[in-house]
């Protein structure tokens, strides 16, 4: 693929791309750059962990630097406070050799220093509907100089009920603008939200492509608890995963895996601290020889296996320890790779996620299988219904104030279960 080169940014945006050490573009940038960047309008399906935002942020950066001045040109869209903060995390980044400014208004904090930003007329700035609505009554909050506007996760915003704000945002935005619509999937009332703010969009569908974006080869999948093994099951019969060493945090998590996949047709072996040595043998030699596409390990019998030449390692619960993490993924602190490595993480996994993420330095990319079904109930919910719904509500009231509080792709899901008693 092409290098970063070829798209003719401006030269400090590829400064800061370089020291991003984003290489080659992902396909989705490949696509959805070049027509951005002539002024089109975008309608792209796109993954969280696809690259999407480098994908909207690169245009628009390089056509505000043409003509820098004090008013704010490009507004984002974007369901929630982490997503929003994770997006004006990676401008800086981009940004970081220009003098463009960006700000990022959410909800859950103090008005005034986004008030500040509004009037400062900072470049871009980057909102949850809910707590833009807030501003855009105020004098201070003057919306008809953008030319920009991105709608981040549009699906994503819909099924948190923020249709109606877009739709009152839209009137303080003029109409003569480019605008890039970005969303996971497109479903019909999608549709009929891109045709309304479009004109001639390029279209650019990438949902196929659910593995993680070339040159990302850590990913994260946010998923309830309870749908873990049917995650598993679907990226092995998609081929998505071919080969995979699977850690689970307990002795009887990894044998409950095991049968579920062998109950599933699929080939797995497993190694714990009940297995005796010979079987363990039996085991690893198994998985090397590819007689069994899948080895079921603890995390405690993941020390003695040499995991350097595998091409798929999946933590099936986030490690507790960050080091274990590490050892597992990649050589060094900062993580260089060994393979592919997949970590599913249920909401209660969260917190130990951010401190493998504070160790390695970066924070990873958040996936979604297209078509799986997240909302899946089923013989495997562990939670009751009655709780489920009081989560959802909970999510509702918290994304409609933009206060969500889950960045990963999956949104903060329903039917989690309880993180299970530690136990090897
Ligand atoms: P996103 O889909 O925007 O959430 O991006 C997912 C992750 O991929 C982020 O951590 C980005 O920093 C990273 N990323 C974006 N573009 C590239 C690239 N061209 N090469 C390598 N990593 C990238």
């Amino acid at each position: 693929m092409m290098p970063f080169s070829e798209f003719h940014l401006h030269p400090d945006l590829l400064k800061g791309i370089r020291e991003l050490g984003f290489t080659r573009p992902t396909p989705v940038q490949a696509e959805t750059i070049p027509a951005a960047m002539d002024g089109r309008d975008l309608l792209a399906c796109a993954q969280t962990g696809s690259g999407k935002t480098a994908a909207f942020l690169l245009p628009i950066l390089h056509r505000l630097m043409a003509r820098p001045r004090r008013t704010t040109r490009a507004l984002v869209l974007t369901p929630t406070r982490e997503l929003a903060a994770q997006i004006l995390e990676d401008l800086n980044a981009l940004a970081v050799h220009t003098p463009l400014t960006g700000a990022a208004v959410y909800g859950g904090v103090g008005m005034g220093p986004q008030e500040h930003a509004f009037r400062a007329g900072v470049d871009v700035i980057v909102a949850t509907p809910g707590r833009l609505l807030d501003h855009a009554t105020r004098p201070y909050a003057k919306m008809g100089g953008l030319e920009y506007l991105v709608l981040d996760e549009a699906d994503r915003m819909l099924d948190m009920g923020f249709l109606p704000d877009i739709k009152r945002i839209l009137r303080h935005i003029p109409a003569h603008r480019q605008t890039l619509f970005f969303s996971a999937t497109m479903p019909a009332p999608i549709g009929a939200l891109a045709a309304d703010l479009l004109k001639h969009p390029v279209t650019v569908n990438l949902q196929r492509r659910s593995a993680p974006a070339v040159g990302i080869t850590q990913a994260v999948y946010p998923v309830p608890q309870p749908l873990k093994a049917a995650l598993l099951v679907e990226l092995l019969q998609r081929g998505i995963l071919q080969q995979a060493l699977v850690f689970t945090r307990t002795k009887h998590r990894a044998n409950r895996l095991t049968e579920h996949l062998v109950r599933h047709r699929i080939e797995a072996a497993r190694i714990h601290g009940n297995r005796s040595q010979r079987q363990r043998t039996e085991a690893l030699a198994g998985f090397k020889d590819g007689t069994y596409p899948v080895l079921v390990a603890t995390d405690i019998a993941s020390r003695g296996i040499d995991v350097e030449a595998l091409s798929h390692v999946v933590n099936f619960d986030v490690p507790m320890a960050p080091d274990d993490y590490i050892h597992r993924v990649g050589r060094t602190g900062r993580a260089e790779l060994t393979g592919e490595a997949f970590t599913f993480v249920a909401s209660e996994e969260e917190s130990d996620l951010k401190a493998i993420e504070r160790a390695i330095g970066r924070t990873l990319p958040r996936v979604t299988l297209p078509d799986f079904d997240y909302r899946a109930a089923g013989p495997q919910l562990e939670v009751p219904r009655g709780e489920r719904l009081a989560a959802m509500r909970r999510q509702r009231a918290g994304g409609r104030r933009g206060t969500s509080g889950h960045g990963g792709a999956g949104g903060r899901h329903p039917g989690s279960g309880r993180r299970p008693p530690r136990r090897r």
